[in-house]
């Protein structure tokens, strides 16, 4: 991590005192997330809990993105949202519920899913994005924006009582492109149940939270599938495809060379 280390008061130290020791954060850790800025674009089902997570946990900076209005079917799964915030627009709304629940931590809103130039710019700006879009052009789009500024992206995604989490390091890993070299077709009105949508996005947290800390071992490289219907997980480890139109080239050439070194 290149960012400068913040203090924290007291009373920061006093809030996060259940997530800092062994097992969980060490105090450099804590002071790397306050120093941290995330992307989370489509807080609803699965990026809601994530936002949330994020800013309990104490990540300096949360950039939330979403378009459009808040309708009814969305609260089966969008837990920032509210009977009370039915109408209203998505990023602002849920942009005041997760105020409410951290005052040490900034929370920015968009009122829409950025375009090319605004997600690179945002992944040049963030240390981590988080990808919870349901379409494939909108996945790789933020694909492409951590490719190009070398920053980790987590990319999520529910189908059903099901869900798959992807944990990606630009230069180390492969990337969204290299799993998914071709748009799967899109549903629009898909089915899902919130509670796969709120498991996806709090693992998809937890691992953000490892890699801006230092913790652990995040499961960079590999995808996580969840078959909640039939209770069955699995890890899947993903390669590197050394023809992929987004990150193979010249941008990583030391990473590549160093994974042919490897292999
Ligand atoms: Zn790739």
């Amino acid at each position: 991590m290149s960012q400068k280390l913040s203090e924290l008061s007291d009373a920061e130290w006093e809030r996060y005192a259940r997530q800092i020791g062994p097992a969980v954060l060490s105090r450099e850790g804590q002071a790397r997330l306050k120093a941290s800025a995330v992307l989370v674009t489509r807080v609803g089902g699965m990026g809601g809990p994530a936002a949330q997570a994020l800013v309990m946990a104490g990540v300096g900076r949360v950039i939330i993105a979403h378009g459009g209005a808040m309708i009814s079917p969305d609260l089966n799964r969008q837990v920032l949202g509210s009977e009370a915030g039915i109408g209203r627009l998505r990023a602002e709304h849920f942009a005041e519920r997760l105020r409410e629940l951290n005052r040490f931590v900034a929370v920015e809103s968009i009122d829409h899913e950025p375009d090319d130039a605004e997600a690179d710019a945002f992944a040049r700006r963030c240390d981590l994005l988080i990808a919870c879009p349901p379409t494939f052009e909108e996945r790789l789009r933020l694909n492409r924006a951590a490719v190009h500024a070398c920053k980790p992206i987590i990319d999520a995604a529910q189908w059903g009582m099901g869900g798959t989490l992807i944990v990606l390091q630009p230069g180390q890993t492969a990337c969204l492109a290299c799993v998914y070299p071709e748009q799967p077709p899109f549903e629009e009105f898909f089915p899902v149940v919130g509670a796969i949508s709120s498991a996806i996005g709090s693992l998809a947290a937890l691992e953000a939270i490892k890699i801006l800390a230092g913790a652990g071992e995040p499961m960079l490289g590999k995808m996580f599938v969840y078959d909640g219907l039939r209770g069955l997980p699995s890890v899947v480890a993903l390669r590197r495809n050394p023809r992929c139109p987004v990150c193979a080239g010249s941008v990583h050439g030391e990473s590549a060379a160093s994974d042919r070194e490897a292999r």
